[in-house]
C-alpha cells in the first residue's frame, strides 16, 4: 500500500514511522499538501490494531525537508514502546531535538514526547540530517534549495472529540508537555501549520 507505515514494537506499543521522496515537492511544499500526505497515512495507521492510544488518539505529523534531490517528509505516531524507550534515551542519537525538547535542560524527567517529537527524531537520525543540523543546535536548509521557508510540520490525526475522518491538529498549546511542541519546534527553526496559514494559501491559489 503506499500509504502504509513501517511499524515499531506490538500491540498498544506500537509507533509507525516512514521516509518519503517526492520529487514534485523539493524547494517547498504547500501546508495543504503536507496535510494531505499526513492525512492520507492516517487513513491507513488508524485502522491498524493498537493504533489508538488509551487517550483515545491517534495522530501522524509530518515532517518536510526541502532538497533539490527530492523533498523528503518524515512522518511518525505517537511515540511508544521501544521508539519512545529510544527516544527517551536519544540525547547522543538526536542532541538537537533533545536539547530542544528538554527545554535546553538534556534531562527526560518528565518528558513527554508527542508525534510531532517522533517525526523530528526520525529526522534528526536519518542519514538526511547531515550538513542540516547547526552548531546551534537548529535545522538550517541550504539557501540554495529553500530561499524562503524552513522545514515545515503538520499534524493530521483525531483525538477523542475529533470527527471520524480525522482532521487537521493544531501543535499543542494546552498539554502539560513543556515545553510544549511550538516552543520545541521554534527552538529548532521549523515553521509549523496554523489555521490562519492554511487559509492564506486557499486565498490565494
Ligand atoms: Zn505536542
Amino acid at each position: 500500500m503506499a500509504n502504509s507505515m513501517t511499524r515499531h514494537d506490538s500491540g498498544n506499543n506500537a509507533t509507525w514511522t516512514k521516509i518519503i521522496v517526492s520529487k514534485t515537492d523539493y524547494r517547498d511544499i504547500m501546508w495543504t499538501d503536507l496535510l494531505e500526505i499526513a492525512e492520507d497515512h492516517w487513513k491507513w495507521v488508524q485502522a491498524q490494531p493498537g493504533a489508538y492510544t488509551r487517550w483515545e488518539s491517534c495522530l501522524v505529523a509530518a515532517l518536510f525537508l526541502p532538497s533539490t534531490k527530492g523533498g523528503v517528509i518524515f512522518l511518525s505516531t505517537i511515540p511508544r514502546g521501544s521508539k519512545h524507550t529510544e527516544m527517551m534515551n536519544g540525547a547522543r542519537a538526536a542532541p538537537a531535538w533533545f536539547h530542544a525538547t528538554t527545554g535546553g535542560t538534556n534531562r527526560n524527567t518528565n518528558l513527554q514526547l508527542h508525534a510531532e517529537d517522533g517525526a523530528e527524531f526520525l529526522f534528526e537520525t536519518s542519514p538526511y540530517a547531515r550538513g542540516i543540523v547547526s552548531r546551534n543546535l537548529q535545522y538550517v536548509t541550504p539557501d540554495r534549495d529553500n530561499a524562503h521557508s524552513r522545514m515545515k510540520l503538520a499534524v493530521w490525526g483525531r483525538h477523542k472529540t475529533s470527527p471520524a475522518q480525522g482532521e487537521s491538529i493544531a501543535l499543542c498549546t494546552v498539554s502539560e508537555k513543556q515545553p510544549k511542541c511550538p516552543a520545541v519546534a521554534r527552538a529548532l527553526n521549523i515553521a509549523y501549520c496554523e489555521r490562519y496559514k492554511v487559509r492564506f494559501e486557499q486565498q490565494h491559489r
